[in-house]
């Protein structure tokens, strides 16, 4: 029993110096921010939209919604809530008007803060986050 148990022991202790001089895979966030791969996408960002509602028709969650007067886009939100950042509207975009940014700090105590309003008129050709 108590040899068990010295073996048990060791065995821990053994795993804790297996460990003790890697790198360690956390970070001090926020102070150290992480390396994000090029192809992460985080929140969208809208320049040049041309209002084709194309990005409307193959997000697969309907979080885009946009409004036109005419040919003019008067309105383009996308809720966050519904978005799984599946890059649809990216990939589909005729004019890589829409684009995901690396910008993944989304976290809001108020839901409503995640119906992002990314337009408002667009003759000007203008980033709005
Ligand atoms: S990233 Fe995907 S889910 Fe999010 S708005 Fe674009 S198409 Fe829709
Ligand atoms: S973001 Fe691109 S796909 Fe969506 S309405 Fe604008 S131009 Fe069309």
């Amino acid at each position: 029993m108590i040899v068990k148990s010295l073996v048990a022991l060791l065995e821990g202790l053994f795993t804790v110096f297996k460990h003790l001089f890697k790198k360690s895979v956390t970070l001090q966030y926020p102070d150290e921010r992480p390396n994000l791969p090029a192809t992460f996408r985080g929140r969208h960002e809208l320049s040049g939209c041309i209002g084709c509602g194309v990005c409307q028709q193959v997000c697969p969650c309907h979080a885009i919604y946009i409004e036109k007067d005419g040919k003019n886009v008067t309105s383009y939100k996308i809720d966050l809530r519904k978005c799984m950042f599946c890059g649809n509207c990216q990939y589909y975009c005729p004019v890589s008007a829409i684009k995901l940014k690396q910008d993944f700090e989304l976290a809001t105590g108020d839901e409503k803060d995640l119906l992002k309003e990314l337009i408002r008129d667009k003759k000007e050709d203008e980033v709005i986050k």
